[in-house]
């Protein structure tokens, strides 16, 4: 998007007379400016005029709607602003909202507070009032409290922002699918024209001789160019380098790559799925193509598994403007050292390097599935540090999101394992996360990141309207099997 905006929009009422309401919308302008301008919130913070009764309410929401640029509304009563006003509007509202429970002053002035203080700044009811309203009508927002000045209010506005911006961008997005999911598999199917209604995306197949035929037909220049820039990025094992016995292997791939970003681009889709049971055509299964893929912001997932396709791709989106650090992810294998048991995470190949910890390795081995040629791929390590495992499962009536909180640590040296890799611990231990991600039926394929917190996760969930599971360090393992039994009842719909 150009130019995406949040909307700030301050709520009032006539009742304080001209002067009072004049100081309500230039106070509303400070706040909005100190957001815009604020390091932490990543779109512009557009202030609205003061919404003074219902037929403000509604028009300004109904121009919400229709701006393609608006990505959420930021909703404050500055004063009280009786709530029935807002009904006719907020029942119509399509955007994520962020109610924003501040005060324009953050201290109060003890030796000269009055009564004209007291009015102007009443939102420690006026935004009670609004509450109520919202959850009577069942309005989904985000709340936030704290005085706006603070960094960690525009933290947290900034979170929700990136969220809102994940959103905007699945309306109306695309993304191809190449061959079906795995056979047999049954998480990584799902109910792709529920999705679309549910979530704002689209996924649809598309024959792999199509891709192949744009594949063989990237150019030399085209490839060379690629090859330069894969000796800048990484360390290439010398049979791949251009004195080496295999560089026709690495030309392939270089190919590969540009041919899917060129199907991609010219479809104006936002990520794609694989399959290595249907590569007719193709030389290699694409490793390397999807590694790059990923890191270049599209949304990427194997075995047909466009569910997390799409999430990466909502992912790559709230991660963007920070460093970005986010993967496609399969819980691969544990150690099961007692007290000290950790998740090692990979793929057969396709990790996104982002994750990585050093300057990956690219290598050629033969891979035991899929018949092809030995594919090319990055190699390496991934950091150390806090990072999320989020899943999207379709329960059949529904849909569900799992997100895990988890710790990133040191890899051991696997000089036998030739694909990308991380290793975590899972909160709040061992035991209790995966036992809640097996009782809450997660998917073995996750979206990896250092970035997104759950945080964002039930964010984004609820601006879905889609149940999310957190599985934190606070997690009870009896309230989380508890939860996902009644949310069955609050979801079912
Ligand atoms: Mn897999």
């Amino acid at each position: 998007m150009s130019n995406p905006s949040i909307w700030f929009v301050t709520g009032s009422q006539h009742l304080y007379g001209p002067e009072a309401l004049k100081q309500v919308a230039e106070n509303a302008g400070i706040v909005a400016a100190a957001l815009q301008q604020s390091a932490h919130i990543p779109v512009d913070v557009v202030a609205r005029p003061v919404v003074t009764d219902p037929e403000a309410a509604r028009a300004v929401v109904l121009q919400a709607n229709a701006d393609p640029m608006c990505i959420g509304v930021v909703l404050w009563m500055h004063t009280f602003s009786p709530a029935k006003m807002w009904i006719g509007g907020l029942t119509k509202l399509t955007k994520p909202v962020l109610h924003l429970h501040t005060q324009f002053n953050e201290k109060l002035p003890w030796s000269t507070i009055d009564m004209d203080f007291m009015n102007l700044n009443q939102a420690a009811h006026g935004d009670r009032e609004a509450g109520h309203l919202h959850t009577r009508i069942g309005l989904r927002r985000k709340v936030v409290a704290g005085h706006w000045g603070h960094e960690s209010v525009q933290k947290r506005i900034g979170s929700w922002a990136r969220v809102a911006l994940a959103w905007a961008d699945w309306q109306g997005a695309k993304f191809a699918r190449f061959g079906d999911n795995m056979r047999f598999v049954a998480v990584t199917e799902g109910d792709k024209v529920s999705a679309e209604a549910t979530f704002g995306f689209s996924v649809n197949g598309y024959g792999i001789g199509d891709l192949v035929a744009v594949v063989d037909g990237v150019s030399d220049s085209d490839v060379s160019a690629l090859i330069d820039e894969y000796e800048v990025l990484y360390d290439l094992a010398p049979e791949l380098s251009k004195s080496g016995a295999r560089h026709e292997a690495l030309r392939y791939v270089a190919r590969q790559e540009a041919g899917i970003k060129a199907f991609l681009d010219q479809g104006g889709f936002k990520g794609f799925t694989t399959t290595f049971e249907d590569l007719h055509g193709l030389d290699q299964l694409p490793g390397l193509a999807c590694q790059r893929l990923m890191a270049a912001g599209y949304g990427f997932g194997a075995e047909g598994d466009w569910k997390t396709a799409a999430l990466l791709r909502a992912f790559k989106t709230m991660e963007a403007g920070l460093e970005p650090a986010t993967s496609f992810m399969e819980d691969y294998t544990y150690d099961l050292t007692e007290g000290g048991e950790t998740v090692l995470g990979a793929h057969m190949l396709e990790i996104c390097p982002t994750i990585a910890a050093t300057k990956p390795r690219l290598e050629i081995h033969p891979l035991g599935i899929g018949g092809k040629s030995d594919p090319v791929r990055l190699v390496f390590d991934s950091k150390t540090g806090k990072a999320t495992n989020t899943t999207l499962v379709d329960l059949g009536h529904r849909f569900r999101f799992i997100v895990n909180d988890v710790d990133a640590v040191d890899v051991p040296a696997m000089p036998h394992l030739p694909v990308a890799r991380a290793l975590w611990k899972v909160q709040p231990s061992f035991q209790d996360g995966v036992e809640a991600w097996i009782y809450g039926g997660g998917a073995h394929h996750t979206v990896y990141s250092y970035n997104v917190t759950s945080e964002q996760v039930r964010d984004f969930a609820d601006i879905a309207g889609v149940e999310c599971l957190v599985i934190d360090a606070s997690t009870n393992l009896n309230s989380f099997r508890d939860a996902a039994k009644w949310n069955e009842a609050v979801y079912r719909g």
